[in-house]
């Protein structure tokens, strides 16, 4: 965390500093410092709408999930029902934010809340009101004590401040906040494992549908949002739809947080409007590593399918990568020079996905386990021709026919990395060991 790079604010650049604006502030995380930069006047002004005008407000721009799936954030709110009092179910509705951050590759919402926690509490009152939550929950990957410390001390300033509890700011709202630490499952970021997990239970997926919009925590109405997708409500409210529709392409407006990782000259986060290519990041981040060229890289985090050089120009939104044959993901770019090896990469991408599947679904939990035995048995330089074609056939038994998302990640980036380096795989059955370092067969022996 220490080491964050914030996306700078110069007409020169293509960058869009919004959420990151005030990263590297002084004492940035306090309320003090968050009401130098409008701190909860957007919450002031929702107050001031009725809920379903703010579900239209967040519709109109056209904000979309920035968890990984894109899903319109507005629409979601809006299969709520209406009023709990009135629609028939009485049931209370819950707000729950996905904090378990925890795709390999991704670094943004971790640091958003370390830095300015009020973002995301702003976030969360707007968006609880929208949906006539009176409770809200915000889900944190229990590893990051840090995090989870600045996030319970930013709850109870802003309970101090008046903008938590009861009667929020004189507008007769009350709302609750939990901050809940997880105990360090991938899974757990699975948005209905993670309801299981926060009722107690060990975190496994639901069969959806039904989704959490209809039978979610307790089988109550719950929205479950992304961390940067409930920080990004404020702005919204505050600058308008038309603000936001100004940046990014018709179907993916807005800004976003993209994280630059692995062999580039300067990691870390860079915000920008969505379409932004990984050409024009390359050239913020200083390039890849000097001295080295680029081989292969990650649009959204190890689940989402491999591109090359070949890419550098896909518009980095939902369409444009998707067109290219990935998906965009959570943005995560992670940057590999020729220097690695394609399937060492993938192995140990492999083992985390082994090691991570719960074990609900057959064709995950048994294929996870048989394709880290290939890969291992293919970097150790004792694979077959063979043993690729069975590589194939077991992630093609894994997509798609998996429970929940993490079959499909898994499958994913092995797939891909057989359409692009093939070749590299058959370097090592005829050269009986990986070509890149001798040491590796003994490494993964
Ligand atoms: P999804 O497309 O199934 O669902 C996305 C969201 O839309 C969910 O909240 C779901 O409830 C809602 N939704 C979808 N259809 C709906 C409907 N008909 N009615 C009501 N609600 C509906 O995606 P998912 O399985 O929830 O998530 C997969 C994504 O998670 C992947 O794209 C991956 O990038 C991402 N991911 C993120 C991380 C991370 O650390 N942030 C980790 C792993 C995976
Ligand atoms: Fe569990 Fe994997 Fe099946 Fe998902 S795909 S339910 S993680 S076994």
């Amino acid at each position: 965390l220490a080491g964050l790079r914030q996306a700078r604010s110069d007409a020169a650049t293509p960058l869009a500093p919004v959420l990151s604006s005030h990263w590297d502030e002084d004492r940035s995380w306090t309320l003090d410092a968050y009401h130098g930069h409008d701190g909860y006047t957007a919450l002031r002004k929702a107050l001031r709408m009725n809920p379903d005008e703010v579900i239209q407000t967040v519709k109109d721009a056209g904000l979309r999930g920035r968890g990984g799936a894109g899903f319109p954030t507005g629409m979601k709110w809006s299969f709520i029902p209406q009023d709990p009092a009135t629609d028939g179910t009485a049931k209370p509705h819950y707000l729950v934010v996905n904090a378990d951050e925890s795709e390999p590759g991704t670094c943004k919402d971790i640091p958003l809340m370390f830095a300015t926690p009020h973002a995301l509490i702003e976030g969360v009152v707007i968006a609880a009101y929208a949906i006539r939550a009176g409770q809200a929950f915000i889900y944190l990957r229990g590893e990051v004590v840090p995090v989870l410390r600045r996030l319970q001390a930013a709850v109870a300033e802003a309970y101090d401040a008046g903008y938590l509890g009861r009667d929020i700011l004189g507008s007769g709202y009350d709302l609750d906040i939990v901050v809940h630490a997880g105990a360090g499952a991938y899974i757990c970021g699975e948005e209905t494992a993670l309801l299981d997990s926060l009722e107690g239970r060990r975190g496994q997926p639901r069969l959806r549908p039904p989704f959490p919009a209809v039978a979610g925590l307790y089988a109550c109405p719950t929205v479950v949002n992304n961390v940067e997708s409930i920080a990004s409500v404020p702005p919204i409210i505050l600058r308008g739809p038309e603000w936001f529709r100004g940046m990014g392409s018709e179907a993916s407006p807005g800004f976003t947080l993209y994280s630059l990782s692995g062999h580039v000259a300067q990691p870390g986060q860079y915000e920008a409007p969505l379409g932004i290519t990984l050409r024009q990041l390359l050239d913020l981040a200083g390039g890849v590593r000097a001295g080295h060229r680029l081989k292969f890289w990650t649009p959204g985090g190890s689940s989402t399918p491999i591109l090359t050089g070949e890419h550098l120009d896909v518009p980095l939104d939902y369409e444009g990568v998707a067109a290219a044959g990935s998906m965009l993901g959570t943005k995560a770019l992670q940057i590999f020079d020729e220097t690695t090896c394609i399937v060492r990469v993938v192995l140990r991408w492999t083992q985390f996905y082994a090691h991570e599947s719960c074990g609900k679904c057959t064709p995950c939990r048994e294929g996870t386990y048989w394709l880290v035995q290939i890969l291992e048995r293919l970097e150790r330089g004792e694979g077959s021709e063979e043993d690729l074609e069975k590589l194939l056939d077991v992630s093609d038994t894994i997509l798609g026919k998996s429970f929940c998302a993490l079959g499909d990640g898994a499958a994913s980036p092995i797939m891909s990395s057989l359409k692009y380096f093939r070749d590299e795989y058959v370097a090592h059955i005829a050269g009986a060991g990986c070509p890149f370092d001798p040491e590796a067969s003994a490494l993964v022996a």
